[in-house]
């Protein structure tokens, strides 16, 4: 009961602070419960508004970024996502409810991390996400193309092999920088569209595409 009433007012808050916006978007934050992706010694903090530690030197994303991140790729029931970085999950089961009869396929380079994240999906009955173990600075070509992509680990660039995994029409999200950097839009439409949407915060993305383990 105590954690439901967390949950709503962090719902409230985000919604105050301009962050979550459209129907579907908080339908699915508020569907999915926080507390089950962090270690135990971080639920007390499920509903702050903060990146949690979720060991191996990674972190889930403060929920304000997952509200922006989704409320900018405007998934619908249908799409096709991939998501590079699963961490524990948390993410992938919030857009798994948006696009509910599409797909999300997720790709994290830390086996425990994958393993514990295909353990909440099942422990929340969700199966429409396919979880792969591997390095997705260089994407998933086996599924490809998305309807979108988004990239929850800041890279050095914005790496072409991401834009040529996208459907026409499809959008990139990226956090571009080392930990503090700038998350950028890429719509592909009759060429590339690139938009800057501020500043943002993300374990580095390693891999061929990516940065130097070190
Ligand atoms: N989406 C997660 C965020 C986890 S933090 C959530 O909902 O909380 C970002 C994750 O990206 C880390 O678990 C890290 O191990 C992973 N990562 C970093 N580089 C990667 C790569 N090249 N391929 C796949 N995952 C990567």
């Amino acid at each position: 009961m105590f954690i439901f009433v967390e949950k709503e007012e962090l719902i409230k808050k985000l919604i105050r602070e301009g962050y979550l916006k459209s129907e579907k978007v908080i339908d699915a934050m508020r569907s999915i419960p926080r507390e089950i992706f962090v270690p135990k010694r971080q639920r007390k903090f499920a509903y702050e508004d903060i990146p949690l530690d979720i060991g191996h030197g990674q972190t889930i994303s403060a929920p304000h970024m997952v509200a922006i991140m989704l409320e900018a790729l405007n998934l619908d029931e249908k799409s096709k996502v991939l998501e590079i970085g699963t961490g524990t999950g948390y993410h992938a089961c919030v857009a798994s409810k948006i696009a509910k009869n599409g797909k999300i396929f997720t790709i994290e380079r830390i086996k425990e991390l994958a393993e514990k994240a295909k353990e909440n999906f099942k422990n929340l009955k969700i199966k429409n996400i396919v979880s792969i173990i591997g390095d997705g600075s260089v994407g998933l070509p086996e599924y490809a193309p998305y309807t979108h992509i988004y990239v929850t680990c800041s890279s050095p660039s914005i790496p072409d092999v991401l834009i040529k995994q996208l459907d026409e029409g499809g959008k990139l999200l990226i956090p571009v920088g080392r930990i503090y950097g700038d998350l950028w839009l890429i719509e592909k439409k009759n060429g590339i569209v690139k938009k800057n949407l501020g500043g943002c915060a993300f374990v580095p993305m390693i891999g061929r595409e990516g940065y130097n383990e070190d």
